[in-house]
């Protein structure tokens, strides 16, 4: 089977030398293997997407030569490539598990899940099931946000950079958004359609959605698709050990390229300290296409400090 992989970005700031980062490696693990890239644009929280921002992410993709073969402008068998055209997608998917049973509507604010949570930071708690057995109907006034109701039992999944990983997703994450109260639908609800419907064989992204791939696994169960292969690779971190964010400008390819950074210098830097080169050196993203393999990733922390001068031409 052909592989299919994707870029995913959410429009929501300039494209960031972190970014960058996992376009390469997704970029490259698709070209090794000759297969298809797609670029989808995540811009479903029109709260936080802008129009601007998608252009300034194609634009710097391009000029970094990570082309892709299906997505916006170029189209492809499986557009709309822009998820805020796909809702209808999201709507029919949560009819159908709707009707088996496996969506209930979750009335419960902030202040009561905090109140039922003590330990754990928001967005890190275990929902307690308050609103799954909840018969006092709808309460006047308030939209409902939707959850799945996650079967019990453990999600494990082989990860071609981190290996066997495992979660209980009911005991660990509880019953999860797949809609919010504001009619947005859920990431993971969002990127398992997409995902499915874009025939993705493989996906590759940074460490932090290591722990939602057990959630999206069980909608792949659920929804009766075959899930795609999944790597996850280190973030990029601050020396402090902080990760590299939106927040810090000076990093954004934007900036990079307004300090006079050449692509492939910014391609060589990133490949050298995924440990595909032994010493850093200007190099072309389509110069690293031989002799790729996932397997030279590490799964160690990868620290951006003082030797990220190289980005702007210092050998
Ligand atoms: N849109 C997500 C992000 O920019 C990536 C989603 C994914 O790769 O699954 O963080």
């Amino acid at each position: 089977m052909e592989m299919r992989g994707r870029f995913a970005p959410s429009p929501t700031g300039e494209l960031h030398l972190g970014s960058a980062w996992t376009a390469l490696l997704a970029w490259l693990q698709v070209r090794a293997a000759k297969g298809i890239m797609v670029l989808r644009i995540e811009d479903i929280d029109p709260n936080r997407s802008r129009a601007a921002y998608t252009e300034a992410l194609m634009a710097d993709l391009k000029w970094l030569g990570l082309e892709w073969d299906e997505g916006p402008e170029k189209g492809g068998p499986y557009g709309p490539y822009f998820q805020s055209q796909r809702r209808e997608l999201y709507q029919e998917t949560l009819r159908q598990l709707a009707a088996a049973g496996l969506i209930y509507p979750c009335y419960c604010t902030r202040g009561e899940l905090a109140a039922s949570a003590p330990h754990g930071t928001e967005g890190e708690r275990v929902y307690p099931g308050t609103c799954c057995s909840r018969t006092d109907g709808k309460r006047t006034g308030k939209e409902p946000a939707l959850r799945l109701v996650v079967p019990p039992g453990c999600v494990a999944f082989y990860d071609g950079v981190r290996g066997r990983f495992v979660q209980d997703v009911a005991r660990e994450v509880g019953d999860f958004i797949v809609r919010r109260a504001d009619g947005v639908h859920a990431y993971q609800l969002a990127v398992v359609v997409d995902d499915a419907a874009m025939r993705i064989t493989h996906v590759l992204r940074g460490a932090d959605l290591l722990d939602s791939t057990p959630r999206q696994l069980v909608l792949y169960r659920l929804l009766g698709h075959a899930p795609p292969e999944f790597a996850h690779v280190p973030l990029l971190i601050a020396e402090d050990g902080h990760r590299l964010s939106k927040r810090q400008r000076d990093l954004s390819l934007a900036a990079l390229r307004q300090q006079g950074a050449r692509p492939e210098n910014i391609i060589g830097y990133l490949a050298w300290k995924a440990g595909l080169m032994e010493r850093f050196a200007p190099v072309a993203a389509a110069d690293l296409i031989p002799g790729f393999s996932i397997k030279r990733i590490g799964t160690g922390p990868v620290v951006i400090g003082a030797d990220a001068v190289r980005l702007s031409g210092a050998r």
